[in-house]
């Protein structure tokens, strides 16, 4: 299954790719490839039973030549310190392809957090964040939401932080509740950056996104805050997934609202197809392989692999997910002409607004929805057309195109700093 890929092999063939058409020299390299720093923590959490559980937790951070390190906290029993180096890889070239001044960083706790009571997920947040109190900082490394986590967790961390600091330091995290300092926009910004993207795509390949069809795997709060964003610009959805299966309906489509409601009360889309007019995949991977115009991939990595790639035939994947595509994959979906919207573009909007949050929070002033609505369009716009643009220029795929515009970007913050001895 999609797992056996190593995500951080992955990555590291999706930079050879690129650093091919670029002259890296061997020190260029070295400098920007790899991370520079993993920290694995031990979490004693004292569960409401009475006992102590041990849990696992990483932060990696890749690379901080433009900035502090910057990226998600995910709570997942998969997370794995290959998966987190991958995740933190894919940061430091997202901020760059975006030109936001943050490197690469990425955390994780292996654990299955439905499972917890609200009060152990408390205290496993708050230790994972004592653990690594000197890791981060608001210059040094600021974490975020991603699978999993949400603001809660967020203002526990920046709780942890504060006390120990005895400081109100908000700018420690983003993705916070908007009562802590977090920014409008930001819960959205994933999947409203991902439709910029999705609209810019659609223009440049002539789809009418009115009559479009549209499959999104994996139903959290980007993927299913996208296709109710793309609802309302006329697409039909035709097919979801979570957890509990997949499922469509070629002919209506699917109604969004009904679904997030239906998930609002039932915590899965379990038995969606019992109560309204869809049908369930017997496998939900058949979901990548509908006929549609576009393919969100809002899961895991690896889903897309050698083995189903021939079968996955949309016009655009618009990779909301990070690391949805194998090298092998896209070799695949290339040769087909399905045009891919790079996860470190496509779902650059997450940590653009959580830049735009940290800026908030270092000025202590904070901007309507529509300022933050108005700069996350014009980064995402101007990113896809350089993207766009580099990729013609330079006869590559969208992905491809992506890093080079990152690996130069931070190449030159690396070589401009130099070496401190
Ligand atoms: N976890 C998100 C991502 O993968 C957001 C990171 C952030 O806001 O720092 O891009």
């Amino acid at each position: 299954m999609p797992m056996e890929t190593s995500a951080f092999k992955n990555a590291m063939k999706q930079f050879d790719a690129a650093a091919r058409f670029m002259n890296l020299t061997e020190d260029q390299i070295v400098m920007i490839k790899e991370p520079r720093r993993v920290t694995v923590v031990k979490l004693p959490v004292r569960m409401d039973d009475g006992r102590i559980e041990m849990f696992k937790g990483y932060r990696v951070q890749h690379n901080v030549a433009r900035g502090p390190a910057k990226g998600g906290i995910r709570f997942h029993p998969d997370v794995t310190v290959d998966e987190v180096k991958a995740l933190a890889f894919w940061m430091t070239y997202k901020c760059a392809v975006v030109n936001i001044p943050m490197g690469g960083g990425k955390g994780g706790v292996v654990v299955e957090p439905s499972l917890l009571s609200p009060g152990e997920l408390e205290r496993l947040a708050r230790r994972y964040f004592a653990e690594l109190m000197d890791v981060f900082g608001p210059d040094r490394d600021v974490p975020a939401p991603d699978i999993n986590t949400n603001p809660q967790i967020m203002a526990w961390m920046m709780d942890t932080y504060a006390m120990h600091h005895k400081d109100f330091v908000p700018a420690v995290i983003t993705g916070k509740p908007l009562e802590l300092g977090g920014s409008l926009g930001r819960m959205s910004a994933t999947a409203q950056g991902m439709v910029f993207c999705v609209r810019e795509a659609a223009e440049k390949l002539n789809i009418d996104l009115k009559t479009a069809s549209v499959a999104l795997q994996g139903f959290g709060n980007a993927g299913s805050f996208a296709v109710k964003l793309l609802r309302e610009d006329g697409c039909k959805i035709v097919a979801i997934s979570d957890i509990s299966g997949g499922y469509y309906n070629r002919g209506q489509g699917i109604s969004v609202n009904e679904a997030i409601d239906y998930v609002r009360e039932h915590k899965s889309l379990k038995n969606f197809d019992k109560h309204t007019d869809v049908k369930k995949y017997k496998d939900p991977m058949q979901l990548l392989e509908e006929e549609v115009d576009i393919l969100i991939p809002a899961t895991l990595e690896n889903q897309i692999t050698e083995d189903n790639a021939e079968r996955v035939r949309p016009r655009v994947i618009a990779e909301c997910a990070n690391g949805p595509c194998t090298v092998e994959a896209d070799a695949i979906l290339e040769k087909n002409n399905v045009f891919i919207i790079p996860d470190i573009l496509c779902n650059a909007g997450g940590v653009t607004v959580s830049y735009l949050e940290w800026v908030q929070n270092r000025m202590g002033y904070y901007w309507e929805a529509d300022r933050v609505q108005q700069d996350l369009h014009r980064i995402m716009v101007k990113a896809f057309e350089d993207v766009y643009q580099t990729s013609l220029r330079h006869k590559v795929n969208m992905r491809i195109a992506a890093f080079i515009i990152g690996i130069e970007r931070v190449t030159r913050a690396a070589e401009m700093r130099g070496l401190y001895t």
